[in-house]
């Protein structure tokens, strides 16, 4: 038996993406499948949206892009980072991938979406010159859009008029949040990541958003033991059983993405809520069971109704650096995906 199983349901995915092509209401999905979709797979991620009728792929530097052209060989590809080099902008002219752009010199023979500053204060463009031939996109980036429509309306406003003139070119501002709930944020198309893995850009339930979970993660209880008391679990003695307490051992720790400020969350065992305790190790945690369990008992991680929102709470971070941490090592864990 594997020490724990990732599965990626592309079904989810597809699902999601359609619930943001019927919210965007004419605008296209630009699928962001940077840093290996959010710990999703980008090459299976990106086969699901496109056939759902993305209209680009975008990703964070030359290699990802390169990485997706080897499989899909017409769709849009916005590398939406800087580049690096003279050499990595010859490969992304030979692979056709479009890159956004905010220095004075813009690449030749490349596409180029030149990304404006509006309000975020870090990549893009101040001031927007008169675009070359080269430039196929105006972009920019909004700080708030999950916590501050205010702020986030003053940047797509500001957006709005300077790139007027310019209507011609293809104008996107929107990320997940601004495409769900910011409709003038929309223009030709939104930029979307996070609620395409069905999580929520806002860290509530992404059922509040019609949106699905598409990764789950199921492990097991490799040993079962009662504490006495006094007797305690895990590195620094961080948990000391008051009174006989049953716990059981899952193989999972941070090296696998189950960070280490996760004590405190919730698993399920065998389907009910169990809380995880002590010091989460390398290699393992321990949850507080309530009576004994078999060896071998499912442990639901993440899925069927464990949230990667709730983790991220418990841990103080988002839900967007939680599932980027999981890493189903081969030699660790097993990936699945499914189509369901
Ligand atoms: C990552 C990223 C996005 C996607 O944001 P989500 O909140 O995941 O939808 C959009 N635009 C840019 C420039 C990004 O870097």
């Amino acid at each position: 038996m594997h020490r724990s199983e990732v599965t990626v349901d592309l079904g989810a995915v597809r699902r999601n993406a359609r619930t943001l092509l019927r919210a965007l209401e004419g605008s296209q999905l630009w699928a962001v499948v940077k840093a290996n979709a959010y710990g999703h797979g980008a090459v299976d991620v990106a086969g699901a949206v496109v056939d759902e009728g993305a209209g680009a792929l975008c990703v964070a530097t030359v290699t990802e892009g390169l990485e997706l052209r080897a499989e899909f060989s017409l769709i849009r590809i916005l590398v939406m980072g800087p580049t690096a080099s003279s050499r990595e902008i010859a490969e992304a002219r030979e692979a056709k991938l479009e890159l956004a752009v905010w220095d004075e010199e813009i690449p030749e023979g490349v596409r180029v979406h030149l990304k404006l500053d509006t309000g975020m204060g870090r990549w893009g463009l101040a001031e927007l010159q008169k675009p070359g031939a080269e430039v196929v996109g105006l972009m920019t980036h909004l700080a708030t859009a999950e916590s501050d429509p205010d702020y986030a309306a003053k940047q797509i406003e500001l957006f709005r008029t300077v790139t007027e003139q310019y209507s011609d070119l293809m104008r996107h501002a929107a990320n997940s949040a601004a495409a769900l709930r910011l409709p003038s944020s929309r223009f030709d198309a939104a930029r979307c990541g996070i609620a395409l893995y069905g999580l929520s850009p806002f860290g509530e339930d992404p059922a509040a958003d019609g949106l699905e979970p598409a990764l789950s993660w199921r492990s097991y209880l490799a040993q079962v033991k009662q504490l006495q008391p006094g007797e305690s679990t895990g590195y620094g003695r961080r948990f000391v059983a008051e009174e006989p307490t049953w716990i059981g051992i899952v193989p999972v720790g941070y090296a696998d993405g189950f960070r280490r400020d996760l004590t405190g969350t919730e698993v399920r065992v065998s389907g009910e809520p169990r809380g995880v305790v002590g010091t989460i190790s390398m290699d393992a945690f321990a949850v507080e069971l309530e009576r004994e369990e078999p060896v071998g008992a499912p442990v639901t991680i993440l899925g069927q109704g464990v949230l990667a929102e709730e983790h991220a709470r418990v841990a103080g971070t988002i839900n967007y650096e939680l599932v980027c941490g999981i890493r189903a090592d081969p030699r660790r864990a097993r990936r699945v995906v499914v189509d369901a």
